[in-house]
């Protein structure tokens, strides 16, 4: 296994057992469920916004690994972010996990190392094409809420 991969797995695993965000704000402006019916995966985000900004954000779900990690980790990377950067991030991320686009453009939201490092390790699901789906549900959801606004 390369070291990639290693850490690809590693990140995702670390992510899936102890998710970060976890579990239902409370009095949320939005709540959203993302679904991928092909793998059973189900992500609900729900957050609450001051002002345009993203104040707290969680999530809670179901199913596999990838799902539920890239879900803790859009959460992470979201969270104090406007709706608008939010909404950047997103697509950013989704063209890394569909065009495997580089993810330059991130650098502008000012993520620290740790951060760029858990989500470029997240576009080794590239390698496993029927995974893209799982990575991106939660991602999804958020888009979704997003849309729903404007
Ligand atoms: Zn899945």
């Amino acid at each position: 296994m390369s070291l990639e991969d290693e850490l690809y797995r590693e990140i995702i695993l670390d992510h899936y057992q102890n998710p970060r965000n976890n579990g239902v704000v409370e009095n949320a402006d939005y709540s959203v469920d993302g679904t991928n019916p092909l793998c059973g995966d189900e992500v609900k985000v729900s957050y609450k916004l001051n002002g345009d900004k993203i104040e707290e954000i969680k999530f809670t779900g179901q199913g596999c690994s990838i799902s539920q990690a890239s879900a803790s980790i859009m959460t992470e990377l979201v969270k104090g972010k406007s709706l608008e950067d939010a909404d950047k991030i997103a697509q950013i991320i989704k063209k890394m996990f569909f065009d495997g686009a580089t993810l330059e453009g991130l650098e502008a939201f000012g993520f620290d190392e740790e951060e760029i490092e858990e989500v470029e390790s997240l576009s080794g699901v590239r390698k496993y094409a029927n995974r893209v789906k799982c990575a991106t549900v939660g991602w999804n959801a958020l888009l979704q809420g997003i849309k729903s606004k404007k």
